[in-house]
Parts: C-alpha cells; structure tokens; sequence
C-alpha cells in the first residue's frame, strides 16, 4: 500500500514523559483530566481496543453489572440526579439533548459566555440561538434574570447556562435560573464542564432537568468522555428506544462509550468524589494567585473576588515587554519555561487564562516567583 508514514516517525509520541516532567501546568483545559495513579492503571488494563467487554462477555458496556451500577446508583447521586449517563464529551452531550428535546428551528437561550461548542451543537441540531450578554469588561457577568425578558419573548425550547464559563470562571446563580425556568416551565441544561468533578454541584438543588460534565476536563479522566444527569421526565424522550432494536437507544446510537475512558473513569472517581469536598481551598488558593500576580502589576478579569480555579488575565506590562524582547510575544512562554512553568498559550502576553487547580500552595508560590522574576528581569531594559 501506498503509504509513506514510517513507524520512526511516530517516536515523536514516545518517551514524552509527560507527567514526570516536574514543570508546573497552568493549562486549564489539562489540571483537572491528571488521572489518578488508579486511572492511569486502569488505563493500561482496559488500553486495548474492546477489552471492557472482557467483564461481562455478551452484554453492551452500560449493561456489564459493575459499570450499570456505577451509573445508576454513584453517577446518578454524584449529579444529583435522577438519571445518569455517559457521553462522548460535555459537546456530545449538549447535542444529544438539544436534538431529542427540540426541533429545528425552534430557538434556545444561552449565557454570552456559552462555550463555542453549544453553537456548533446548535447548529447540528438546527437551532437559533439567542444570547444573553454579559456585563463586559472587567467583569463579564451574566445577570441570570436577563432570561426572563428573552424567555417571555422568545419562547424558547430550552434554556443553557454555562457554570462556570470556560473564558472567565464565571459562577452566576444558577438556583435562580432554576426558579425562572420552572415558572415559565421551560427546559434547563447547566453546562459543568468545569465544575462536575471539580466543586460539589447538584443538578437537583439548582433546579436544573439536565446537567452536563466533562470527564477529560474536570473528572481525571482519559477520554474522551461526558456525563449526562437528567430528570426522569425526560427519560422516555432522551432514552427513546431504536423500533427494530427495542434494547438500544436511538439518540445514543445502542451503545456511545464503548471502554477505555470509562475504565478511567470509575477507577479515579472515589479520589474525584473526596477532592469536591476540599473546593474551598481551591478558591482560597485560586484568590491568593490572583491576589499575587494584581500586586505584579496584572489584572484579573471576570468575577472577584473570584469563585473558581480557572483566571483571566489582563497583563499589560508583559505586553509591553513584548514588544522590545528579541523572541517578541513568544518570551513569556519561554521565560516561563525556562522556569519550569507551562500551561500558558505559546505567544500571549496581552491576555491568557491559567487554571491553579489542583496545584499546591508552594507550586503557585514558584509561579508567582517566575512571573515576579520576568517582569523585575525585562522591565526597564
Ligand atoms: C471544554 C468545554 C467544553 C467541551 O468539553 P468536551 O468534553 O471536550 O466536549 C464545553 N463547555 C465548556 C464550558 C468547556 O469549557
């Protein structure tokens, strides 16, 4: 066969070493996806293609009695919910709802800090989008009452608020969107790709029919995977059944996820439960990094005092050393590097977000140090 790719060139996968680097990651979409050290075994037991249907030759993957369990009785309560499910991805999931609970050219509202995949889901599923904005800058709120108006307008066929947004870590009061959503009975997904598995949430207790959470974002997990927890109202709708095959569901082609980053999953999921309860510190340590990197002389966007792991900076004066450094808007990143610091996009400077999830308070101490170091460095050279 004609194809040129040689197994050499396919070293550059190898020998990566990437979690025994020792450099200190800021990226947020990676800090809350490091498996466990359970995960990262269950990743290597369940790595070939299929091997999951090893635990209960003959039956579909949600039908092996460990992983139906897993579903029923811990995913669902973990959600708050009535239902659990997973999904291929937070994106998935969002579409799988919006195409059973619609009809194209039915309009929806979503939060102006929506993450760009809700319109691409929307778009598949034949949608029109309606957004309620945000406050601007510094904050970039979303007032949640700013539905109400859209919603009496508009007549939506749901309703999507993203907790917290993936610019800004953004909370806004979901429970109130809860409360408007039942008086004007229209359906309601929270978006938790960075918050399931990462703060404790409850679908039930915000009033929400759906919630959505992204396993290799925020629950230590390979991937790609999502879960999905819905009210039971919705079941015959999400769940209808294929006609000529009347076990397997429709919306989810019989059977979505299919093995490896369930395995992942399940195995990092008891640690995942334990770290929700320690969010506090995650918001104390976040405050303090935003705290330190303002007296340097950057801003941090978005809510303060801030609610969530994953900042938006504003850096003016690392943009002004931009400007004159030989490597131009590349230097932060190298400077950082040189640090052991990465996790900032490759050539920003103006403005980036960063996540200090999960990184102890003598990790962000070494970051705060470099930061202080590049700037003292290059200020007035
Ligand atoms: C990352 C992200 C997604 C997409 O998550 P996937 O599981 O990769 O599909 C969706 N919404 C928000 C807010 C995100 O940050």
């Amino acid at each position: 066969m004609d194809i040129k790719l040689q197994k050499s060139e396919l070293q550059r996968f190898e020998n990566l070493h990437r979690y025994s680097t020792g450099y200190i990651n800021l990226n947020p979409i990676q800090r809350g996806g490091v498996l466990t050290p359970e995960a990262r075994e269950a990743l290597i037991e369940f790595a070939d293609g299929y091997s999951i249907y090893d635990l209960s030759p003959g039956l579909e993957v949600d039908e092996i009695p460990l992983v139906k369990e897993f579903i029923s009785e811990h995913l669902s309560k973990f959600l708050g919910a009535d239902i659990a499910k997973f999904t291929l991805g937070a994106r998935e999931g969002i579409f799988n709802i919006m195409h059973s609970i619609t009809k194209p050219g039915d309009t929806i509202i979503v939060d102006g800090n929506r993450h760009y995949t809700t319109i691409t889901a929307a778009e598949r599923a034949k949608l029109r989008v309606v957004e309620v904005p945000n406050s601007g800058k510094p904050e970039y709120r979303i007032n949640v009452e700013d539905y109400e108006d859209l919603i009496k307008n508009h007549k939506p066929a749901m309703i999507l608020l993203t907790y917290p947004d993936g610019s800004y870590g953004n909370l806004p009061d979901a429970k109130k969107l809860g409360e408007i959503a039942k008086e004007y009975q229209v359906p309601y997904l929270v978006n938790g790709a960075y918050s399931v598995g990462r703060m404790p949430i409850s679908m039930e207790a915000i009033g929400a029919d759906f919630i959505i959470g992204s396993g290799h974002k925020s629950m230590a997990s390979s991937g790609p995977i999502g879960v999905l927890g819905m009210n039971k109202k919705w079941e015959k709708i999400v769940l209808r059944k294929s006609k000529r095959y009347p076990q397997k569901e429709v919306e989810f082609l019989g059977c979505e996820l299919r093995g490896t980053a369930i395995a992942t999953l399940m195995a990092a999921f008891p640690t995942v439960v334990e770290r929700v309860e320690k969010w506090a510190d995650e918001v104390e340590k976040a405050r303090y990094f935003s705290r330190e990197l303002e007296r340097l002389g950057l801003k941090q966007l978005g809510e303060k005092p801030h609610n969530h792991d994953l900042m938006f900076f504003e850096a003016p004066v690392l943009y002004e050393i931009s400007k004159r450094h030989k490597k131009g808007r590349f230097f932060l990143y190298k400077e950082l590097k040189k640090r052991g610091i990465v996790g900032i996009k490759p050539g920003l400077t103006k403005n980036f977000k960063l996540s200090t999830y999960g990184l102890k308070k003598q990790e962000l101490k070494v970051v705060v140090d470099a930061f202080k170091d590049v700037i003292e460095k290059y200020k007035t050279s």
